[in-house]
């Protein structure tokens, strides 16, 4: 089952998450291939990164309102997006254009023309009038223009750029699981930060107990990651450390895929293209078909619905509104 383990370190300034997504991930590919639209296996590990790495994310701030990770690319991969919902729900999905080499990693799939960035937007639930999501844009290089090829590595610089923390973050995923662990330095103490003591950002890579945890984090291999249970992995890297760990979350308060696509939403969007671009795909087709990018799930509007899509909901009889 896909679940998430939270845990911190007694006495010390950092904390910790390891998430494994199981049945949620395979059910991801699964309808994917169902669709006859499977992805090439380096974009499979790269969505299966990006799943585990925006729970990790959204778990981590507990923000009210959708964590949406895109990666815009220059190369085969044109975009990657992994959206989760503050309840844990997530959906992935990607856009690819022409071949994706065997085995290629962040520059050959996104990174070509070193034009690659990767966006964190929040978009909050409640938005007041006139509020904009919030995006932090970060580059798929590092700090001497060399291309990244992990996106963990783009991950760490974005969360070090937006909250001036020190992030380790370990990903991995196969065709059966996708993880992540991710270890943290705790903010300083809204105090000590007000009265001119250490700043956040003053401790960047200064903290003694951080580095030395985050090192042991790092000694832990994607084979270990994926193959691993939760508790075996936490017992071997952090078995010397006060470990507090957690209750789990998993099932209906853990990750899962869900997808949030619906049959109204479409008919907005086909609203928004107008009538006419509406009527000549009917002309041609018949009937119009809209494919979930996240889901693969179909909707079709036939002549008689486009009918009802148009026609203004007061002068609609009562129950003649397309809810099937
Ligand atoms: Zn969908």
């Amino acid at each position: 089952m896909s679940e998430i383990h939270k845990f911190l370190f007694e006495g010390l300034p950092v904390r910790g998450m390891l998430v494994r997504l199981t049945d949620s991930w395979q059910e991801v590919l699964a309808h994917r291939a169902t669709a006859g639209d499977a992805f090439p296996p380096p974009v499979r590990v790269l969505l299966g990164e990006m799943a585990a790495a925006g729970v990790l994310m959204q778990s981590n701030i507990q923000f009210n309102g959708a964590l949406v990770l895109q990666v815009f690319g220059d190369g085969p991969v044109k975009l990657a997006v992994a959206e989760v919902q503050p309840d844990l729900a997530f959906r992935v999905t990607a856009k690819v254009v022409g071949e994706v080499p065997e085995a290629a990693r962040l520059e050959a799939m996104l990174n070509v023309h070193g034009q690659g960035r990767c966006a964190i937007t929040l978009d909050p639930k409640d938005k007041l009038p006139g509020q904009q999501p919030y995006q932090g844009v970060v580059a798929l290089h590092g700090d001497h223009r060399e291309p990244l090829q992990a996106l963990s590595e783009v991950l760490e610089h974005y969360m070090l750029q937006s909250e001036q923390l020190d992030t380790r973050l370990i990903l991995a995923a196969d065709d059966s699981v996708a993880a992540g662990l991710l270890i943290q330095r705790l903010p300083v103490q809204g105090e000590a930060n007000l009265q001119g003591g250490a700043r956040n950002e003053d401790l960047i890579g200064l903290d003694e107990a951080y580095n030395r945890i985050a090192l042991l984090a790092g000694t832990l291999t994607c084979e270990e990651l994926l193959t691993l249970d939760a508790d075996t992995v936490l017992r071997r890297l952090f078995w010397q450390e006060p470990l507090r760990r957690f209750a789990p979350q998993a099932g209906s308060t853990g990750p899962r895929f869900e997808c949030s696509c619906a049959r109204t939403r479409v008919g907005s969007m086909l609203v928004s293209l107008g009538r006419d671009e509406v009527d000549s795909i009917i002309e041609e087709q018949g009937r119009v078909e809209i494919g979930c990018d996240f889901c693969g799930r179909k909707y079709h509007f036939d002549p008689v619905d486009v009918g009802e899509l148009f026609t203004p909901a007061h002068d609609q009889p009562p129950g003649s509104a397309a809810t099937h």
